[in-house]
């Protein structure tokens, strides 16, 4: 064992074979990456002086040449009724990132992000207001399920689901994020079931078309919002590009592709797109589907001056949207007390550490 090339290498960066690989290339068997992956992914090793079954020389080797923090928490909170707790991680280039875990009464669920910001620009987005930094790499994605993982473990509990609704838009950052979810799902590791890791898109066409193609089994949300292409060009620019004849024909594809439905999202927002004019657009937009909704009522942000539809408002839009055959369930809103709304706690540390935003951006541009 030679320090070599493999220098700082992450080892939540790897996909199993590439942690194989790494390990005969030191002249290891190749059951030690066995071991290795079993310490990282079931449980969740935060040393390598934990892994206890490696020989001594090994693990001062690993800890040489190799890393395995993929980030720092600098805030924790929890919500009052301690159902929620909202994380804020600074990665090493200094760039903050978000993850939520939300209990409910049987399941732990895991919002996690996909990059440091988001170059989608939806208005109402605190992350699309912030503007993109840049991509998270493999090991910046796992890494936020294994720290929730250990957290729980700890009270006797697991990780039952992972929505990718954190900052960023998950189909932008492709191949880290499906390696994110290889690694998550693999039975030698973390296990956990591909159909409990939902993949949330605000609607790029191509990479939907490429999802499809491989045919997984973990669940698609579009974000939509919007029903008429007049509408959803002010809230989501990438409309613009790909407007919703062509975002549509997409999402048929996936279906007639995976034979699975499609998860749409929409952050009602008052008098604006909790019409009941959006409701006959949306019902004609879906119409014959396999799909369904998510009624969201708007998380008011700094950057933009929409408010949440009224309950009234909410109740009208979910029958009209009934009457037309499409099914829908109203979200219930988590730890809107500790900001828990995508891109929120970063904005919130860094306006209390006195950072100006815009200046942060600025140097966190310029890192990549
Ligand atoms: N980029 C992906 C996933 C991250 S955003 C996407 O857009 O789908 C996750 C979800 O939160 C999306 O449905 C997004 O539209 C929604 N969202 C963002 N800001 C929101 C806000 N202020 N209030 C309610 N939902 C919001
Ligand atoms: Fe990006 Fe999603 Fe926010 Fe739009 S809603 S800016 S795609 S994170």
């Amino acid at each position: 064992m030679t320090p070599n090339s493999s220098a700082s290498v992450n080892l939540y960066d790897l996909s199993f074979n590439e942690l194989t690989e790494f390990v005969q290339d030191i002249d290891l068997p190749s059951y030690r990456a066995d071991q290795i992956w079993e310490w990282l992914y079931r449980r969740y090793a935060k040393s390598f002086s934990m892994m206890t079954n490696l020989p001594l020389s090994l693990r001062a080797f690993l800890d040489e040449e190799t890393v395995l923090n993929s980030g720092k928490v600098v805030s924790r909170q929890e919500s009052k009724d301690g159902q929620t707790i909202k994380v804020l991680f600074q990665l090493p280039d200094n760039n903050f990132i978000e993850t939520v875990l939300m209990r409910y009464e049987k399941r732990r669920t895991l919002c996690i992000s996909t990059q440091a910001g988001c170059a989608m620009g939806c208005v109402f987005c605190a992350t699309g207001q912030m503007g993109f930094f840049r991509n998270l790499s493999v090991g910046e994605i796992t890494y936020q399920a294994l720290y929730f993982a250990r957290l729980l473990a700890s009270q006797g509990e697991k990780v039952t689901n992972i929505v990718m609704m954190g900052m960023g838009e998950p189909l932008h950052n492709y191949d880290n994020t499906l390696q994110a979810l290889d690694n998550l799902t693999d039975s030698r590791g973390f296990k956990l079931g591909a159909r409990k890791i939902t993949i949330s898109t605000v609607g790029l066409v191509p990479a939907i078309r490429k999802y499809a193609d491989e045919r997984r089994q973990s669940p698609l949300a579009v974000s939509l919002h919007a029903a008429t292409d007049k509408e959803r060009d002010r809230l989501i620019p990438i409309n613009r590009r790909w407007p919703l004849s062509d975002l549509m024909d997409a999402c048929h594809y996936y279906i007639h592709k995976t034979r699975r439905r499609i998860t749409f999202e929409w952050a009602l927002i008052s008098g604006n797109n909790d019409t009941l004019e959006q409701a006959a657009a949306l019902g004609k937009l879906l119409q014959n589907m396999l799909c369904h909704v998510n009624l969201i009522p708007l998380n008011p942000t700094a950057g933009y001056g929409g408010q949440p539809s009224s309950r009234f408002r909410v109740t009208a839009f979910q029958e009209a949207l009934s009457k037309l055959g499409i099914s829908s369930t109203v979200r219930v809103r988590r730890g809107i007390d500790i900001k828990a709304g995508c891109g929120q706690l970063r904005d919130r540390m860094l306006a209390d550490r006195g950072i100006a935003i815009e200046e942060t951006a600025g140097n966190q541009q310029s890192n990549h």
